[in-house]
């Protein structure tokens, strides 16, 4: 049974919630500010969590940082409306999507749904990937190109591994932007930041392959192709 944090402070709308998703069948928990959320949160083990950003106590802002330090769990904002730039850099913080009050249960679940099905995805996705050229293992985030180990971020390990898994196509900016970042396109963020961190990606690779020749190709106006050994590797 799926387990979920409800962290708001409007006691009307957090038993709503509640009441909501107990009926459709998600076994619940529930915050009114933010050093209970933190602390339920380490005594729940939530699969999910909905989160409030204007909080007592601690701000959504502060719990959210809390979680992502220990964890990928979802999290989903309740963001008030006009708070485009709340929602914006609780993105940016790690969430994984937002609903704007007053927001409807079906467009609540529809969301949870798809975050659920997107960390499926990133769970399910603990095989080491691996060619001539890198070796990603998932379960330890190590990375190896040419037998080198790659100190990458965070995030250059997941947009490598992305590359990596899309590898029989170019993968578009926007795509990367949903599927790395989880940003919704529909913010319509700088694309800029793919360029920057596949900038950095590449420059690391290709220090740890010791050649020119690009690993991760752009293709003009659409996206990134990881190449891997085929144009890139060159043995000393
Ligand atoms: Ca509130």
């Amino acid at each position: 049974m799926t387990k979920i944090l409800i962290v708001e402070d409007e006691a009307g709308l957090r038993q709503g919630l509640e009441i909501n998703l107990r009926h459709e069948n998600y076994d619940t928990a529930t915050a009114a500010d933010g050093e209970e959320a933190i602390r339920l949160y380490h005594a729940e083990q939530p699969d999910l969590v909905l989160l409030d950003l204007m909080l007592p106590k601690k701000s959504g802002f502060e719990v959210l940082d809390h979680i992502r330090k220990v964890s990928k769990v979802p999290v989903i904002l309740l963001t008030a409306r006009g708070q485009e730039t709340d929602k914006v850099r609780g993105l940016r913080s790690g969430a994984d999507d937002y609903v704007t009050k007053p927001f409807g249960v079906q467009e609540l679940f529809a969301r949870i749904d798809a975050v659920m099905r997107r960390s499926d995805v990133v769970t399910q996705a603990k095989a080491v990937c691996e060619d001539q050229l890198i070796r990603l293992d998932p379960s330890t985030r190590e990375a190896h190109a040419a037998n080198q180990k790659l100190k990458l971020s965070p995030k250059e390990f997941d947009l490598l591994m992305y590359l990596f898994k899309n590898k029989e196509r170019v993968v578009p900016r926007d795509e990367l932007l949903s599927r790395v970042w989880n940003y919704r396109v529909d913010l319509n963020l700088n694309s800029r930041t793919v360029d920057t961190h596949v900038t950095r990606l590449r420059r690391k690779l290709q220090k740890a392959v010791g050649t020119d020749a690009a690993v991760i190709v752009a293709v003009a106006k659409i996206g990134y192709r990881y190449l891997g050994q085929a144009s890139a590797m060159v043995h000393s």
